[in-house]
């Protein structure tokens, strides 16, 4: 596979562009370094490379896109939305209608608040929480990332660890101070951390399936609830971060999956059917202390612009059949089948964690249920994976951390050239190995 032009526009990038990229998990650091693939077309479940390679996609853009690229119904949102002026910064009554499928949806989303990413969507729900509770101290869980704001940059996942820097410079000390971390999957661990600093917490902070040291659902179906049932105990919001796990797995949130109800939401990615977006929300008295009604300030001049709105409600509308979620988990449920398979033969230790079309494949024997686990998975097989896996037209994320996301894009046919580039690529790993 020839990749000279993406070579060549990654090294006129790295002139202005800092490092190369917009976001420091598209380069390749993670996987061996190198350029990353420059990439000029999307269509359905395919790329197509600045220099015509095709390549079959799982990266969904970090998620987003869950019906693929250029949806045909999300298309004519985008195009009427041109038609009719890019941005108000008025009230529009799209920005009403979205809200109000939301609410039905997720009828915890009592009153909800537009914002333009999961970052800004997660930074606001930990102000209303300190703003509620007058608390400052936050408890997250080990290796969830939340976005870049300072506080969210504290063990913090899919972002900074998957480029070795677990940590960011320029988080004051002080905001760090404020941060605790426990390992997710272990209530004892959060129950003590609550002991010691209860009454001080404002909010904890999950993501109630993990998306971001690849795919881990709670072990128990009563984790979550009992995380809601301490935090509440000692007074703390429960901030649930569905930015990667609204209406992944079904029409509305994993919440709802466990039947458990966290204080506030923050959503982003799919909601957006691939524009930029992000939202927070829940009960009308918590939300009625944002401005304008309420003390706790968030603004927004792109807020709840027409694009994202209009996009994302024909993104959503797309995924009102239930079909449309199992054709994805039949797909994800095949494509683990192939690939355990596929390791097995091979020799390689591979377990994987799938909720519906999104798993992630880890290079250890051991089951994955917290942070530890997914970094103790074989960074060099990953890497080998991820390249062997590239040159046959397969794209993921570059990053061990990262899910495949299955779209309702993807065809059958997609996923027998899949499995087939899978099955290549791991008897090439055992070759070398
Ligand atoms: N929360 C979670 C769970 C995420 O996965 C991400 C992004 N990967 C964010 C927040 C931040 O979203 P954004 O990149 O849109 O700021």
């Amino acid at each position: 596979m020839d990749t000279t032009q993406s070579r060549l526009w990654y090294e006129r990038a790295q002139a202005v562009i800092l490092g190369g990229v917009n976001s420091p998990s598209r380069a390749f650091k993670a996987v061996g370094g190198g350029y990353p693939i420059v990439m000029a077309k999307g269509e359905g479940s395919r790329f197509t490379d600045v220099d015509g390679n095709n390549y079959i996609d799982y990266l969904a853009a970090y998620g987003p896109l869950i019906h693929g690229h250029a949806h045909p119904q999300v298309m004519q949102a985008l195009k009427a939305a041109a038609d009719d002026g890019i941005l108000y910064g008025t009230p529009t009554k799209w920005e009403v209608e979205f809200a109000e499928m939301l609410r039905l949806a997720i009828p915890d989303l009592e009153r909800i608040r537009f914002v333009n990413s999961g970052t800004e969507a997660v930074m606001t729900t930990i102000r209303v929480a300190r703003g509620v509770t007058g608390r400052n101290k936050l408890i997250k869980f080990e290796g969830c990332y939340h976005g870049h704001s300072d506080a969210m940059l504290v063990a913090a996942g899919s972002g900074p660890s998957s480029i070795g820097v677990p940590d960011s410079a320029g988080v004051p000390q002080t905001t760090a101070a404020d941060v605790i971390t426990v390992p997710y999957n272990d209530l004892n661990a959060l129950v003590d951390a609550l002991a010691v600093h209860g009454s001080e917490v404002a909010a904890v902070l999950v993501e109630p399936i993990v998306g971001n040291f690849g795919m881990v659902p709670p072990e128990s179906d009563t984790y979550l609830r009992d995380v809601i049932k301490v935090a509440h105990q000692a007074g703390a919001l429960v901030i649930f971060d569905e930015v990667i796990t609204a209406f992944r797995f079904h029409y509305g949130s994993a919440a709802q999956l466990y039947d458990v109800h966290p204080d506030l939401y923050a959503l982003g990615k799919i909601i957006g059917g691939g524009l930029p977006i992000g939202a927070y929300g829940g009960s009308k008295d918590l939300m009625e202390k944002v401005a304008p009604l309420g003390p706790v300030y968030q603004a927004g001049t792109m807020a709840g612009n027409p694009a994202s709105m209009r996009a994302g409600m024909a993104c959503l509308n797309a995924l009102m059949d239930p079909k449309v979620y199992e054709r994805m988990t039949q797909f994800g449920l095949t494509l683990e089948k192939g690939i355990l398979a596929s390791a097995a033969k091979a020799g390689l230790p591979v377990t994987l964690n799938r909720i519906g079309g999104a798993f992630t494949v880890y290079f250890t024997d051991r089951k994955v249920t917290q942070y530890s686990h997914a970094k103790a998975s074989d960074s060099e097989r990953f890497a080998a994976m991820f390249r062997g896996l590239l040159k046959r037209g397969v794209l993921l994320a570059p990053s061990k951390y990262e899910a495949w996301f299955v779209s309702t894009a993807h065809t059958e046919a997609d996923v027998v050239a899949t499995l087939k580039a899978v099955d290549d690529t791991f008897m090439e790993m055992a070759q070398h190995s």
